[in-house]
């Protein structure tokens, strides 16, 4: 596989003046950066190259980053994973958006009390030689009461009496099920009772079927698909948790500080494209990018020390608000770089711009929601007796 294609004539032109010497990529890990760039396009609207992601992140050792050495990581932090997703954000939405769910499974490993499952599947997923899926969308909205969970989980006679299930049911939205091979992570409910457990289930198990690629809009080489389990046996090897909900909590800051790390990056690239603009556009913006880039900068910082220091698991509500300024921050960075870009961002191949605003319209979105956060964060205010009017608002947006 070629990490050097040449860029099509139009990515080129996109990226040609926005450098990317402003991100941290860049010096990090500059064939990745210029892989990224090349192809950002691409990634968004075909799966041409959709096997070629996971790859092209471990050979740059994006994997490893936050992972203890003595499990074969680089070392570092949490925090240090969620920069590398933002760094990535920076130059193709579509490959953190595949980071996120490669290295948001290494982190449910890392957390998970299975030692044998993690001594199993970590070495593959380190190297990008498996995929790693995460299809917990419907159990973060399980954990919040929206949704039942989606998969059921029958007894079965294991070996030697070992616990065992045949799992049945499907997830309608999974991104990261690389074709050449994937595990995915999925929360079941047991027909027995106790809590549901979360397991680990591998693309060539018994029962398990990839649906094609969804028809998206964007984010197209991501591969994105449905899952269906019919009948397919797992037991205690398979099991990441035998308590979803407790684990869930205490997972939920990595989950979502990552998936943050996604808005850091995109806010500030759309901010550094203002900069395309002429000098009376952007001196127009200057004082709205200084003041969102002074918020990006806030909320990263406390971002990052609040997973560090697991102040997120007792307190979701500061990562919530913390998600949702984010998802304001990254409207408004892209709204200011269409502003500037003016009728060259409506042509196609000559900027970044359409691109951005598809992948922003995904932060919204994506689990927890926006409106999911907002509801939950109502019903916390309603329960604890403090009247909307005295809570701050998390919205810290200056453009619109
Ligand atoms: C490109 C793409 C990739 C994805 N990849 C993954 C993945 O890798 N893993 C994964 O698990 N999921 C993934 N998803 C799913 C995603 O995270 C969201 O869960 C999904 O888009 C929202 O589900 P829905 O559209 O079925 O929402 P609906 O159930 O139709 O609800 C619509 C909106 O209302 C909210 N909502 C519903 N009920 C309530 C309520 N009672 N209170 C408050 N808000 C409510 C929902 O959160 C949602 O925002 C992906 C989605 C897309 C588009």
């Amino acid at each position: 596989m070629s990490t050097h294609a040449s860029p099509p004539a139009a990515a080129t032109t996109a990226t040609a003046n926005t450098t990317d010497a402003q991100f941290g990529l860049s010096t990090r890990a500059p064939s990745l950066a210029a892989w990224l760039d090349a192809h950002a396009e691409t990634l968004d609207t075909d799966a041409t190259l959709s096997a070629d992601v996971v790859p092209q992140l471990a050979q740059a050792g994006l994997l490893r980053i936050g992972v203890p050495v003595a499990l074969g990581g680089a070392g570092g932090t949490i925090g240090d994973a969620i920069d590398s997703v933002a760094d990535v954000a920076s130059h193709s939405f579509a490959a953190a958006f595949v980071l996120w769910g490669q290295r948001t499974f290494i982190e449910y490993l890392l957390q998970s009390p299975n030692r044998g499952l993690r001594e199993r599947l970590l070495p593959a997923l380190l190297s990008g030689e498996l995929a790693g899926a995460t299809g917990l969308s419907n159990a973060m909205k399980y954990l919040s009461a929206i949704e039942p969970l989606q998969i059921r989980a029958t007894d079965r006679a294991g070996t030697g009496g070992a616990p065992a299930w045949q799992v049945t049911g499907g997830l309608p939205w999974i991104t990261n099920l690389r074709k050449q091979g994937f595990v995915a992570a999925a929360a079941a409910d047991h027909d027995a009772g106790g809590p549901p457990s979360i397991f680990a289930i591998a693309h060539d198990a018994e029962g398990v079927t990839r649906s094609d690629d969804l028809d998206l809009i964007g984010l197209r080489g991501t591969n994105t698909a449905a899952l269906q389990m019919t009948g397919t046996p797992l037991d205690d090897n398979d099991r990441i948790t035998d308590d979803a909900p407790a684990w869930l909590v205490r997972v939920r800051p990595a989950f979502l500080g990552l998936q943050c790390g996604m808005s850091l990056g995109l806010a500030r690239r759309s901010l550094a494209a203002t900069n395309d603009g002429g000098p009376g556009a952007r001196a127009a913006v200057a004082d709205e990018v200084g003041t969102l880039t002074d918020q990006i900068d806030t909320l990263a910082t406390r971002l990052k020390s609040g997973v560090a220091q697991g102040e997120f698991v007792t307190t979701p509500a500061k990562l919530f608000e913390l998600r949702i300024a984010l998802a304001g921050v990254v409207h408004d960075a892209a709204t200011l770089e269409v502003q500037t870009g003016g009728g060259r961002g409506y042509l196609r191949g000559l900027s970044g711009v359409a691109r951005r605003q598809r992948e922003a319209a995904f932060v919204p979105i994506v689990t927890p929601s926006l409106v999911q956060l907002k509801n939950q964060l109502a019903a916390q205010r309603a329960k604890s007796g403090v009247s909307e009017a005295s809570v701050a608002q998390p919205r810290t947006g200056t453009a619109s």
